[in-house]
């Protein structure tokens, strides 16, 4: 069943126009991966699927109720409750420790202190950054702060997951790793994923993909209801 679709959608940052009637959908538990050239619209669409941006023209649906109509205080309870986002850059909070980032979602969904710590620690064995719970993620590598924005975007358990390039500044073993965690994980929750990525490596792990070019959706756009 379709999770989440989007209808025709068309924005544009003042004169530039970013989608222009963009068309796909994504079913419940699928890894949809986004390809296109870089300035397609990509990026806009995932913001606008994940309630971040509204739209100017055209739907989004999720879980069967039209949602980018909704106000911004709605948009944000849908974000915090609903989905999990993992972007490329300054998604981590650098000042707080490796637990205490990967614990945020479920803090904002208001859990106690101690479960959503506890359910934190035990993500970081499985992405093997185990002692390093206290750490603060401003000093992380690079390998291991994508690995701790896998986490944060998962440990709330999401219906869908939004995922901007989640392996871009990665080499190829530590994205495969990324990549792995994230396919596995996704399995056993049952989560959609939502995969914008430049390789074709990252896109195979991925159960179809479609394309963006200047703003549309030109292949692979709906999966049937
Ligand atoms: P990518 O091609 O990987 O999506 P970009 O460099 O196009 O990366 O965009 C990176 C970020 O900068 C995105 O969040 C996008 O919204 C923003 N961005 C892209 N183009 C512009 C622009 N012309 N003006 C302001 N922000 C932009
Ligand atoms: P992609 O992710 O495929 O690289 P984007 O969705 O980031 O593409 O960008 C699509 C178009 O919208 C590009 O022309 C980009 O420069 C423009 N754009 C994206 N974000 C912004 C922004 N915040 N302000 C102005 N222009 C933007």
């Amino acid at each position: 069943a379709r999770v989440l679709e989007a209808r025709e959608v068309s924005l544009s940052f003042g004169q530039t126009p970013a989608l222009r009637g963009a068309s796909m959908s994504v079913a419940t538990g699928e890894i949809l991966a986004v390809m296109g050239p870089s300035g397609s619209g990509k990026s806009t669409l995932l913001h606008c699927l994940g309630g971040i941006l509204a739209p100017d023209t055209g739907e989004i649906h999720f879980a069967g109720r039209r949602i980018d109509t909704l106000r911004e205080n709605a948009r944000a309870a849908l974000r915090r409750d609903r989905f999990g986002f993992v972007f490329q850059f300054g998604q981590l909070v650098p000042e707080l420790s490796v637990e205490e980032n990967i614990a945020l979602p479920l803090l904002l969904r208001g859990a106690r202190r101690s479960d959503a710590l506890n359910r934190a620690r035990g993500w970081l064995e499985r992405l093997d950054l185990a002692g390093l719970e206290r750490r603060r993620s401003g000093e992380l590598s690079g390998g291991q702060a994508q690995r701790v924005a896998l986490a944060r975007g998962l440990v709330a358990d999401p219906d869908v997951l939004f995922a901007d390039e989640p392996t871009g500044s990665l080499d190829s073993l530590a994205g495969e790793r990324v990549m792995d965690l994230l396919v596995t994980a996704a399995r056993e929750q049952g989560t959609s994923v939502v995969l914008v990525t430049h390789d074709p490596r990252v896109a195979a792990c991925a159960d179809r993909e479609i394309m963006v070019r200047d703003g549309r959706v030109t292949y692979g756009e709906l999966v049937a209801s």
